[in-house]
């Protein structure tokens, strides 16, 4: 037991340098709410966290600025994808820096110091024959007389039939796909079927590296990494992993660096994992720093923060090409997140089913801790989650108001009002006293367990423990009504409330950056991280000295109001109503008539003096109608909209001249014009009433 215990603490040294990642962010659209969730918010919790206990850090990211998501936008909006990544990296990267994410590099994958990245890489690859060059019949679009690879075509997968599937991936199961691989494909250039043609590309055979990811991962991470991205890995290298295209037929993207690779470029998921090497080049030059022990000292920990849509590239992919290359330490944890939903709904950009970062930022001004909280607090880590702005009020008012901010308000405010803001010197501990201040210890290591698991969730909810252990003890012990009776006790409960609320000033920084500072303020502690670390709350006698002088008390925390969410709700209803109008089908217009044609057309006003249903039928009512130059009979396929006996009086508009023609035996001498209304039911023509929308034609 003492041997094995002893052999386990020799092997398991902590490593003392992290290189940690987030997933590069498309340029094809701002950040919003799920890529915090997935991605963002774990990683800088995790990289403030690590410094705050003396680690060597470098969090870096940037934007990922080739592939087809940008050629199509571009394409979309009418630009060149240059105008398409300028805009949405400065968009993405100044709404990252408001929210407090703190890369140590923020980089693009456009920068000179990435295309020579990568084509290095590819390069060496292809110097140690790790490629297959191959000729092969591709996707081909005869209109845009494109290539369509990755996302210019979209079809059905072929492992779990998922009809949106893009040419490299299905963003459904998260399978890799070649684009040859989707049943029924189409392309989403013109929409046209595509043909096959043939062209030359390099592959990598993942084929070849399975013994390796098979010892790597299923037999070295069993225990690990989540149990989501282990199974994902698992079933990719069971089923068998086949060669992967690594060029492309494309005009934007980092040129094939090699003969033969005139007009075409990499892959994107060749190049952006190379970015992370890429972007920390970039921040060690600027340091004057070695980039080299960050990617290659077997001591340092890599560790990629991503969605579950790219646990293939980072688990599988990206590693293949890193031991390809040689020299390159490997990820030693990848904890993906599943996917989070808003309000009910899968989370789409092109949808506008979205909460903005940058717009969040504006409308909730100074309020980036709350939504980093909530984002945490319900975090996607072991199945998809939703977002909802009621849950995100109550996170607010009846946590981080109500627990944390209500403690720390009282702590501090009662500091000033009893003794001028100055900590008052203990005197004897009570067992409760005693207890408290011991478990206020113990919080560090309790949220560093959880934080080094990557459960995030659970480590804010330890975080919001402590504040509660706080507000329950200035409850029990009610100093505002003990200091009527003994003012030298109150100065102990002070004491110790005082310590808690500098322990929760130093242990919110990863989760609440922007409370952290201020209330450091308030407390007038060191906001460094030498002055006070993580550890000092467990090993420092005191956090808060007596005769220390603390400040005046600010706002932490605001509530808020119903009418705030109930903007957010509308502002989605609105968003929902704009799709349903962009997708709803509008009849083209018929071919020009001349003034001569209409004129044909006999219309008059009439009256419904008669109707009842037309036996054995469902749709037809036989009418009789005043037209003011005769009475005639009309058939018309209204039945399941009105009932005969409704419509008895009505007015309404009749083509009187078109050709009688027998329906059911009867004959119609006419047409009453009718339209539909948003229910799609049928309504008399009088666009005024029922709500019938622009374009629905007359019939
Ligand atoms: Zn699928």
């Amino acid at each position: 037991m003492w041997l094995n215990f002893i052999l386990m603490s020799e092997n398991n040294h902590t490593p003392n340098r992290y290189t940690i990642t987030a997933a590069l962010p498309y340029t094809n659209g701002p950040i919003h709410i799920g890529h915090l969730a997935g991605v963002y918010v774990p990683a800088d919790i995790y990289a403030r966290y690590l410094r705050l206990t003396g680690k060597e850090v470098a969090f870096v990211c940037g934007s990922d600025e080739h592939g087809v998501a940008i050629s199509m936008k571009a394409k979309k909006e009418d630009v060149t994808p240059k105008e398409i990544i300028d805009k949405y990296h400065t968009i993405i990267k100044k709404s990252f820096q408001d929210f407090g994410i703190t890369f140590d590099n923020y980089s693009r994958t456009s920068a000179d110091v990435h295309h020579e990245t990568a084509s290095e890489f590819f390069k060496k690859l292809y110097e140690q024959s790790d490629f297959i060059e191959e000729t092969t019949a591709q996707l081909y679009d005869e209109e845009a007389k494109q290539f369509l690879a990755d996302r210019f075509v979209i079809g059905t997968c072929p492992k779990c039939g998922h009809e949106e599937a893009y040419g490299d991936q299905c963003e459904n199961c998260g399978s890799s796909l070649n684009a040859t691989d989707l049943i029924n494909p189409k392309s989403t250039i013109t929409g046209s079927t595509p043909t096959t043609k043939e062209t030359k590309h390099w592959f990598l055979p993942l084929d070849r590296y399975e013994g390796f990811l098979r010892e790597w991962i299923l037999e070295g991470h069993k225990n690990d990494w989540k149990p989501n991205v282990y199974g994902q890995c698992k079933s990719w290298i069971d089923g068998g992993l086949e060669p992967r295209a690594v060029t492309r037929d494309l005009d934007w993207g980092i040129p094939v660096p090699v003969e033969g690779g005139e007009g075409k470029v990499l892959y994107v998921w060749f190049d952006a994992p190379i970015g992370y090497i890429s972007s920390t080049k970039e921040w060690a030059e600027r340091e004057g720093k070695d980039w080299e022990p960050y990617w290659k000292d077997e001591n340092t920990k890599l560790v990629h923060f991503i969605g579950k849509d790219n646990i293939v590239f980072h688990c599988i992919i990206f590693p293949a090409i890193l031991k390809s290359h040689g020299g390159y330490i490997l990820p030693e944890n990848v904890p993906a997140n599943e996917f989070l939903n808003l309000e009910g709904n899968k989370l789409s950009t092109s949808k506008n089913w979205a909460v903005w970062l940058h717009e969040y930022l504006e409308e909730f001004p100074d309020m980036q801790d709350v939504l980093r909280y909530t984002l945490t607090a319900n975090a996607p880590e072991t199945k998809d989650n939703d977002f909802t702005w009621k849950d995100f009020q109550a996170r607010n008012n009846n946590e981080l108001v109500a627990i944390l901010g209500n403690f720390i308000n009282r702590v501090v405010v009662l500091t000033n009002k009893y003794y001028e803001g100055v900590v008052p010197a203990p005197s004897n501990f009570t067992e409760l006293d005693r207890e408290t201040l011991d478990t206020l210890k113990k919080y560090p290591e309790i949220i560093s367990t959880s934080l080094e698991r990557y459960r995030f969730r659970e480590a804010a909810q330890e975080f919001m423990n402590l504040a509660r252990l706080g507000n329950k003890y200035l409850a029990d012990e009610e100093p505002w009504k003990v200091i009527k009776q003994d003012e030298e006790r109150v100065k102990t409960i002070m004491y110790v409330a005082l310590q808690i609320a500098a322990g929760l000033a130093v242990l919110s920084e990863p989760f609440l950056p922007f409370t952290s500072s201020k209330l450091k303020e308030i407390l007038a502690v060191g906001s460094s991280a030498e002055e006070t670390s993580w550890n000092d709350v467990s090993t420092k006698e005191t956090l808060l000295t007596a005769e220390h002088k603390i400040n005046q008390s600010q706002l932490l925390f605001r509530k808020i109001e119903d009418s705030e969410i109930q903007k957010q709700l509308d502002k989605l209803e609105a968003a929902k109503k704009a799709n349903e109008n962009e997708n709803k089908v509008v009849t083209p217009q018929k071919d020009t008539i001349t003034f001569d044609d209409f004129t044909k057309l006999d219309m008059r006003v009439g009256t419904i003096i008669e109707a009842e249903k037309m036996p054995k039928t469902k749709k037809l009512l036989v009418l009789k109608v005043d037209t003011g130059i005769d009475t005639r009979t009309i058939v018309s396929g209204i039945a399941e909209s009105f009932k005969a006996e409704d419509i008895i009086g009505k007015k309404v508009t009749v083509l009187v001249n078109l050709a009688p023609r027998p329906l059911r035996g009867v004959e119609s001498q006419g047409m009453i014009l009718m339209t539909e209304n948003k229910e799609g039911k049928l309504v008399f023509v009088n666009p005024d009433e029922d709500g019938v929308g622009n374009g629905e034609g007359i019939n």
